[in-house]
C-alpha cells in the first residue's frame, strides 16, 4: 500500500492548482492496488462468472476440438490421392460419417467418405473436398484437383485451445464468449474476485432526493443516479449513502460510515473553492487527502487520497476516496477518466484503456490551451469510413442533457487551441459505462 509519505512525494512534482490530466491519473493508478489475499477470491459457477474479474489462469483440461473434423459438408479422402497426377480425381463414396456418428474404418486409396461439418474425419483420411466442388452419380464422385491441398477443410484436435495451454488469463473480465469458451472446455466453476465494495454520496443542502418536493433553490440530486448506474456497469457492490447535508457533523459521520462499510468512497460535491476549507479541515483529520484543480474541464476540482475510519488518520479502517465535484456531467467525465481505471486495477482486472478513434471535427470547436477539454460529442461514419465528430451544443457542465445526447467525448489535449473544421480530433466512444 502506498504510504502517505509516497503520496506527498507523487503531487511534490506537480502544481496542484493545474495539475494535467496524465499526472493525476498516473498518481491514481500508483495508489489503485488489488486487494491481496485468498479472502478476495470465490468459486462461482459458470452463469454467475458473467462480468467477474477471474481470479486465476483457466487452463484447458482438453483440447478443443477434441478430434479432428470437417469443416465442411463434404467428401474426405487421403490427401496423398492429389499428388498421383491427373485433372480431376475419381474415387467412390464408401460410407457416411455424420457429426456425432463417425465412419469407423479406412476407406481405400480410390476410397472417400461422405462426411458432415463436424465429423469426426475417419482413419487414413486427412482432406475433405467441398459438396459444392463435387459431380456425383450415384457412389461415384469426381472433382477437380486444382483447387485443393492436402489437410484443407479440416479441423485440426486442440487449434481452438490445446489441452494444458491457459485459454483465459487472470484479469479478463469474463465476457460472453468466455462463458462459451468456458463451457466448450466441460469447466462449470471458475475462481473470481470479490467484487470491490464502492459507497457512495452526493452533498449538498439544495439537493432533494426522487420522491420529494422541489422548494424554491433545490434541485434532485442526480449525481448518486449516474454514479449508481456506472458502478453497476463496472460490476462492483454499490452501496447507497443518500444525500449528506453541508455541515462538518454530518459529513463526518458520513465519511466514516463509508470508510467502514467500502474499499472505495465516492462523494460529488462540496470539493470547489466555496466549499473546499471546511472538507478539507475533516479530510486532513481522517485521511490523507490531496485537493486538485485538474487542468480539464468539466472537472476541474478534485480530492483524492485514502481515508481511515478511525478517531485519525492511520488508525480503523481505510479506503480509497474520491471526492468528486458537484456538476453532473463533471461527475461522469470524472468518473470515467479518473476513477474507472482505479476501480478495475482494485477489482483485480487487467487493463483496459478506453477506445480512443481519430475523427474530423466537422465543425469548428472552441478550446481554450492548457487544459484537456472533454466536450460531448456526437460521431457518426462517413462513406469514406472516417468519423466525423460534431459537439452537442453548449457545454456547461450542469447540462447532463448532453451526456444523453452525446455517443462520444471529443477529447482536447492540454496543449491544444480553438479547432478548426476539417481538423482531426480524438474521439472517445462511450462504453456501456455511460
Ligand atoms: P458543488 O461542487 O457542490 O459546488 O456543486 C456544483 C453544482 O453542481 C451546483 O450547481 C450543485 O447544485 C450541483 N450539484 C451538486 N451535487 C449535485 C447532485 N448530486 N445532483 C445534481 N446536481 C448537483
Ligand atoms: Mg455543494
Amino acid at each position: 500500500m502506498t504510504t502517505s509519505k509516497e503520496f506527498s512525494a507523487c503531487i511534490a512534482h506537480y502544481d496542484p492548482n493545474a495539475l494535467p490530466v496524465e499526472a493525476a491519473q498516473d498518481i491514481v493508478r500508483q495508489w489503485a492496488m488489488p486487494r491481496a489475499g485468498d479472502a478476495q477470491v470465490e468459486r462461482v459457477g459458470l452463469r454467475d462468472a458473467l462480468g467477474r474479474v477471474l481470479a486465476e489462469d483457466v487452463i484447458s483440461p482438453i483440447d478443443v476440438p477434441a478430434f479432428d473434423n470437417s469443416a465442411m459438408d463434404g467428401y474426405a479422402f487421403a490427401g496423398a490421392a492429389l499428388s498421383h497426377g491427373g485433372d480431376t480425381l475419381d474415387l467412390t463414396v464408401a460410407g457416411t460419417a455424420l457429426a456425432g456418428r463417425p465412419f469407423e474404418s479406412t476407406p481405400g486409396t480410390d476410397q472417400c467418405v461422405r462426411i458432415m461439418t463436424g465429423a469426426l474425419i475417419p482413419p487414413g483420411c486427412d482432406t475433405v473436398v467441398p459438396q459444392e466442388l463435387v459431380t456425383r452419380e450415384g457412389a461415384a464422385i469426381r472433382f477437380s484437383t486444382a483447387t485443393l491441398h492436402v489437410g484443407q477443410n479440416r479441423r485440426l484436435a486442440g487449434e481452438d485451445l490445446a489441452k494444458g495451454k491457459p485459454a483465459l488469463l487472470a484479469g479478463r473480465i469474463v465476457r460472453a464468449s468466455d462463458l462459451g469458451l468456458l463451457a466448450s472446455l466441460g469447466i462449470g466453476e471458475v475462481c473470481v474476485r470479490k467484487r470491490l465494495t464502492v459507497a457512495f454520496f452526493s452533498t449538498g443542502d439544495e439537493l432533494r432526493s426522487v420522491g420529494d418536493t422541489l422548494s424554491p433553490g433545490s434541485v434532485y440530486d442526480s449525481n448518486r443516479y449516474t454514479l449508481f448506474a456506472m458502478l453497476e456497469r463496472l460490476g462492483v457492490e454499490t452501496v447507497d449513502l443518500g444525500i449528506v447535508r453541508d455541515d462538518r457533523t454530518s459529513l463526518d459521520r458520513a465519511l466514516r460510515h463509508a470508510t467502514e462499510s467500502a474499499d472505495v468512497v465516492i462523494s460529488s460535491g462540496g470539493v470547489s473553492v466555496g466549499d473546499a476549507d471546511f472538507t478539507r479541515e475533516l479530510m486532513n483529520l481522517l485521511g490523507d487527502v490531496a485537493f486538485w484543480k485538474i487542468a480539464m474541464r468539466p472537472g476541474r476540482p478534485l480530492a483524492f487520497g485514502r481515508l481511515w475510519s478511525g478517531e485519525r488518520a492511520g488508525t480503523g479502517k481505510s479506503a480509497l476516496f474520491f471526492g468528486l465535484p458537484g456538476n453532473p456531467v463533471a461527475v461522469m467525465a470524472t468518473f470515467y477518466f479518473i476513477v474507472r481505471e482505479a476501480l478495475l486495477a482494485m477489482s483485480g482486472a487487467a487493463r483496459q484503456p478506453l477506445t480512443v478513434i481519430r475523427a474530423i471535427a466537422a465543425e469548428p470547436i472552441r478550446k481554450r490551451a492548457g487544459r484537456t477539454e472533454f466536450q460531448r460529442g456526437i460521431a457518426t461514419r462517413d462513406d469514406d469510413g472516417r468519423f466525423r465528430a460534431v459537439t452537442t451544443g453548449p457545454q456547461g457542465s450542469g447540462v447532463l442533457s448532453s451526456m444523453s445526447e452525446a455517443n462520444c467525448f471529443i477529447v482536447l489535449e492540454h496543449a491544444r487551441g480553438d479547432i478548426d473544421a476539417g481538423d482531426e480530433v480524438e474521439i472517445v466512444p462511450f462504453d456501456g459505462l455511460i
